[in-house]
């Protein structure tokens, strides 16, 4: 069903929130880690869980397949969102985490010695580790590519970096601490002249752009279901069909087989064969509800306004003494996601003192301590809005970090 009208104003989507009813003096600023979920996810968990419930996939009596009707529903409809080719394409998991070890798993076992993954230096762990991981058990060499001092990726050393080894290339869409849009239309291409798989960790990328993964020519495209407004537990990939058709599993159990004995099991055709065990229901039914709301947003107007606000806090940082801030000088290809870095104040003090004033700013690694070290700074303050944050969160946030300054 289209909706009739579009919510282009902050404040008309933070009134679909419930978080935001019965906490209005708090100023929730910390999107990247997790967004806050509409009224109607919640309402479809709660629905789902207390009188829809029955396991999907297995049951014969109405109930359980009009769950598993419903699953499958959640499916299209992200394949939809994605402009994925077919429903088939799109592999549920717990989130981008459970994705990225899924796929170096999976990519990992044709790697050999001499071969090479290339990474950014601006990887969250979630693409890092894995690969690591893969890397001590294969004797595959893992490559960076470095960073410019406008905290862009280097794509001359990029095209020095891609050879015949690269087996793997695995990149953020969107580093969840500089919010710099990489540059993928530069970076795929590349890694198709080479031959390697191109697996996109999008868990920043799919919460603020129209991603097409078609467009984009990745074979994978990696997301989490809490940061896009919707329920914790639940998030996916997209692969490319006949990509997911040469993957291994690596969880093995029921629902993913085709028959098994006691010698050997032959396992389903993608996606089934790699979505073993009872998977979180109702999350992915909240998931499917969470891309309805989407499609009654004007996401394109909303990201202006967010992208706003972010450049006031920019501008307002860098007229002050002993920030440094961590963005790009040319604010386009950009999000809005604000780290820094005060010369005399902790980021954890920061944070903290932030919080007095009912202000969720988050402070730390980011879990990308490697970035942290590139950068020369052991944490930052971030700051990442969303479409339902309004000017008085920012202007609360300008009122905590006075605050925080009178403390020197
Ligand atoms: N990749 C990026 C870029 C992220 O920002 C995050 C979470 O912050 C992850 C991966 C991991 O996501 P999750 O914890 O939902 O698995």
């Amino acid at each position: 069903m289209q909706p009739t009208k579009k919510y282009a104003l902050p404040a008309e989507v933070r009134a679909q929130f419930p978080f935001f009813d019965t906490k209005p003096e708090i100023h929730y600023l910390d999107n990247a880690a997790s967004s806050q979920k509409p009224r109607c996810v919640i309402e479809t968990l709660h629905q789902y869980d207390a009188y829809e419930h029955a396991n999907i996939h297995r049951g014969v009596y109405g109930i359980s397949e009009r769950a598993t009707d419903r699953y499958e529903k959640v499916r299209e409809k992200l394949a939809a969102f994605l402009h994925a080719k077919r429903p088939e394409e799109m592999v549920f998991t717990s989130g981008s985490t459970e994705s990225l070890n899924t796929l170096a798993f999976g990519l990992g076992t044709r790697l050999q010695p001499g071969d090479e993954i290339l990474l950014t230096v601006a990887e969250h762990h979630a693409n890092l580790v894995p690969w690591q991981l893969v890397a001590a058990r294969t004797g595959a060499r893992i490559r960076y590519i470095p960073l410019t001092a406008d905290y862009r990726l280097d794509l001359n050393a990029a095209a020095e970096l891609f050879s015949p080894k690269t087996k793997v290339f695995a990149c953020a869409h969107i580093s969840n601490v500089l919010g710099v849009i990489h540059p993928l239309e530069i970076l795929i291409p590349m890694a198709r002249a080479v031959g390697a798989a191109v697996v996109i960790d999008g868990a920043q990328g799919i919460v603020h752009l129209d991603v097409n993964v078609q467009s984009l020519d990745c074979d994978f495209y990696v997301f989490s279901g809490h940061k896009m407004l919707g329920p914790t537990g639940i998030g996916g990939f997209y692969g490319k069909y006949e990509k997911l058709c040469e993957l291994p599993p690596w969880k093995g159990g029921g629902d993913m087989i085709e028959s098994v004995t006691l010698e050997q099991s032959r396992f389903k055709c993608p996606p089934h064969r790699f979505e073993a065990g009872t998977p979180p229901i109702s999350a992915c039914l909240g998931l499917g509800r969470a891309l309805d709301f989407y499609a009654t947003l004007d996401r394109e107007r909303l990201e202006a306004g967010n992208l706003a606000l972010s450049k006031q806090l920019t501008a307002y940082l860098r007229g002050r003494k002993g920030y440094r801030v961590l963005v790009p000088a040319d604010e386009t290809a950009w999000v809005g996601i604000v780290s820094f870095h005060h010369e005399r104040i902790h980021a954890h003090d920061m944070a903290a003192v932030a919080d007095t004033q009912g202000v969720c700013v988050r402070a730390g690694h980011h879990c990308a301590q490697p970035l942290m070290q590139v950068l020369g700074v052991t944490a930052t303050t971030r700051v990442s809005p969303y479409l339902y944050n309004t000017q008085a969160d920012l202007d609360a946030l300008f009122r905590a970090l006075e605050q925080v300054e009178m403390l020197l």
